[in-house]
């Protein structure tokens, strides 16, 4: 069952893909197990998928020490500065960084930790108050101060778009996140390293990848529907 999800999206990925002249290679699939049991991970996991989205600092350190093989876990939830030292030294990329307070802490931990961490810059393109992230009109500058910093790497940017009907509604959003990405890539700081475009979710990740995602964050379309009464 989620071996079949998994194959439909990585099938409408494909064909994504083909309709913007990309290669499919350019885009990597995060399986988002947040709220989901260990045991889907390892179905997966057999299947060769690596890529998992945790938005919980807590959920992501116990399904961290509780498999048996290793993946890539994606931090992708809000991140408190208190909890960063549980991850720096499990995760394989933050997604959701949005201040210059939680990349100096990021720094510092994994500074002790002898760890360089990859992160990306979450922007708010859409300006939704209930969402985290940057304004666009402040990303330049953080990028600047964080790329300054230890033991911390840019690898690029992350967007959450507003859950909209329809998904057509984003792309004005994606198209511009992308043009950032450009505009930060173009000014060659020093330490960092634009490669990386996390955008789209279940109901809009074709769009995303039509106009440049490089990540796409996918949990009910591949686990099915979330239940968080449990
Ligand atoms: C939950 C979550 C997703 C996945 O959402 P779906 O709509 O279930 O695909 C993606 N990104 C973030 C940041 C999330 O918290």
């Amino acid at each position: 069952m989620l071996k079949e999800n998994y194959d439909a999206v990585a099938e409408k990925v494909k064909n994504a893909c083909a309709r913007a002249g990309r290669s499919k290679k350019e885009v990597t699939i995060i399986a988002v197990s947040k709220t989901k049991p260990l045991s889907d991970v390892v179905e997966l996991q057999q299947y060769g998928v690596m890529d998992f989205g945790e938005n919980k600092v807590q959920e992501l350190c116990s399904k961290y020490e509780e498999i048996e093989k290793p993946v890539r876990w994606h931090l992708i939830g809000h991140l408190q500065t208190n909890k960063v030292k549980y991850i720096v030294d499990k995760v394989e990329l933050i997604h959701s960084v949005d201040s210059l307070k939680l990349a100096k802490q990021i720094s510092k931990e994994a500074i002790k930790k002898e760890v360089t961490v990859p992160i990306l810059i979450q922007v708010n393109v859409a300006q939704e108050d209930t969402k985290f992230g940057l304004d666009t009109d402040e990303v330049m500058d953080l990028v600047y101060e964080i790329s300054q910093l230890p033991n911390i790497a840019i690898k690029g940017l992350m967007t959450i778009a507003p859950f909209v009907d329809d998904p057509e509604e984003n792309r004005d959003y994606f198209r511009k996140l992308k043009q950032l990405f450009v505009d930060i890539d173009e000014k060659n700081f020093d330490n960092v390293d634009m490669s990386i475009l996390s955008m789209g979710m279940t109901n809009d990740y074709e769009v995303a990848i039509e106009e440049g995602a490089t990540m796409i964050r996918v949990g009910t379309g591949i686990f099915g529907a979330r239940n968080y009464n449990i």
